[in-house]
């Protein structure tokens, strides 16, 4: 059995590229999480872009553990705002993971925009990264509009302000399995299939 370290201590993170691996009938490699490995320092999210993120969680997390690795960085991206918040997108409003805040600064930013002009993306980069040092970095997004008030108890961040392309409900709204099934975090984790299960040849 292979090891891949995901380099998160989120349950729902580890649970979900569990599921994406039995799908695939991939049954030779065992996902691992933060938790599960002596504890290192982790790095500062310092890049620009989220692949340079996803990059850098995952080259610290081979360094100090040997084991291949696997790390996302994920944020919303606003037309109306040139694409932020971005990667700034867990510290919008000025201190870190404060989700209401955060959704409430940019419908504030957003009070004049038009509904035409309301477009927003998820965007998640997920990269991998072997002790040998080759990488593979792939995004997914996810499309979709901003409303004018939050709706739905669901999910987390911006998650009550954001309705996909071809929905009415925010994915707040919808239900976690329903929303994994389309996010751009399933997205991008599916789109690593491909590079996983080339570990261990
Ligand atoms: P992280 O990559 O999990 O650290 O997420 C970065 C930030 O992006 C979060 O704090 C949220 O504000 C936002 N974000 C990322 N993915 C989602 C999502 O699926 N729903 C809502 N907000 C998200």
């Amino acid at each position: 059995m292979n090891r891949v370290l995901l380099a998160t201590r989120n349950t729902k993170k580890l649970d979900e590229l569990r599921r994406i691996l039995d799908a695939a009938g991939i049954e030779r490699l065992e996902v691992v999480g933060l938790a599960d490995v002596p504890p290192f320092e982790e790095p500062v999210e310092s890049a620009a872009t989220f692949e340079g993120n996803a990059l850098i969680k995952a080259r610290d997390a081979v360094r100090a553990t040997g084991l291949p690795a696997v790390a996302d960085d994920s944020g919303l991206t606003v037309d109306a705002l040139n694409g932020m918040p971005g990667v700034l997108s867990a510290r919008w409003a000025g201190r870190h993971g404060d989700d209401d805040a955060n959704l409430r600064l940019v419908l504030e930013q957003l009070g004049d925009v038009p509904d035409e002009r309301r477009g927003a993306a998820f965007v998640c980069a997920a990269a991998l990264v072997r002790p040998g040092g080759k990488e593979d970095v792939v995004v997914g997004r996810w499309e979709g509009s901003l409303t004018r008030e939050p709706r739905g108890s669901h999910g987390f961040g911006y998650d009550p302000i954001f309705v996909p392309s071809g929905e009415t409900r925010t994915s707040a709204e919808l239900d976690p399995a329903e929303k994994d099934s389309i996010s751009h975090r399933g997205r991008a984790l599916r789109a690593l299939v491909p590079y996983l299960t080339t570990l261990g040849d």
